[in-house]
């Protein structure tokens, strides 16, 4: 993956992009972040980048001046990019979404706002409006950061071990299994026996069972979506017949 970030706030990104996972990815390029702050690319002797809503209303507005700077700038290389602004109000990024742009050839470009929102006319420039959630934060940093990790995650290499991410929640479908690692025993709580039994089949049967429980207690859409196998019912009905 390979994107530039064009935010006021470059030092934020680079704490999170410089540790563990994502610190890996880029010195092995499998990642490659490029940090722009965006004041760099305003004018005038305080380098203002809001400014009030014209109509009126409560909070600024991001400046067009300095992104479409930007992004001729960066356009000015010639390599194809896909850009995207970070809002709430874009289409909702998920795993699917993340799998996605995990196969994406062209450099992305992630637009951070700030205040209440930028210029419309910034949308001109834009190839995807996406959100994080529906909910509102007070930047759009923290949303490339979750999108960047997430689609990091599938990068091929990018994991110690690739079955990690297709083990991940909602990779196939489901929430992910409960996961136990030692001591055998914790203030009285017994890691399930059946993890010891050594019987691959007995684990996946457990580990499936409880992966289809904590969908159907937390996700019952992701249930409702879901193609189920035989087996898959039998769990559920197994399930069902405990709560009796
Ligand atoms: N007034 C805007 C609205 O109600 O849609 C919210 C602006 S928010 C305070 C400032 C910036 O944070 C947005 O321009 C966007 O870049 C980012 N942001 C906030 N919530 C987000 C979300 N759920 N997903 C992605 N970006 C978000």
């Amino acid at each position: 993956m390979k994107c530039d970030v064009l935010t006021l706030f470059p030092e934020v990104l680079e704490a999170y992009l410089n540790e563990s996972i994502l610190k890996r990815a880029c010195e092995k390029d499998l990642l490659e972040t490029r940090l722009y702050n965006i004041r760099d690319f305003a004018t005038g002797p305080h380098r203002t980048v809001d400014d009030s809503p014209y109509g009126g209303g409560a909070g600024m507005v991001f400046k067009p001046e300095p992104l479409f700077s930007a992004l001729d700038f960066l356009r000015d290389d010639g390599e194809p990019r896909k850009v995207i602004l970070l809002s709430p109000q874009g289409r909702p990024f998920n795993q699917a979404t993340a799998e996605d742009y995990s196969r994406e050839t062209r450099r992305f470009v992630f637009i951070c706002g700030r205040y209440e929102g930028v210029d419309e006319r910034v949308m001109t420039l834009v190839d995807e409006e996406v959100s994080i959630g529906d909910y509102v934060i007070t930047g759009g940093e923290l949303a490339a950061l979750v999108i960047i990790d997430a689609v990091t995650r599938l990068v091929p290499g990018a994991l110690g071990d690739e079955k990690s991410a297709e083990e991940d929640s909602f990779s196939r479908g489901l929430l992910d299994y409960p996961h136990y690692t030692r001591p055998r025993e914790f203030r009285g709580m017994k890691v399930p026996e059946v993890l010891f039994s050594g019987n691959h089949r007995q684990i996946y049967l457990w580990r499936r069972r409880e992966a289809l429980r904590k969908t159907v207690e937390m996700r019952p859409d992701l249930i409702e979506k879901f193609d189920l196998s035989d087996t898959d019912k039998k769990l559920l009905k197994e399930i069902e017949e405990e709560k009796v």
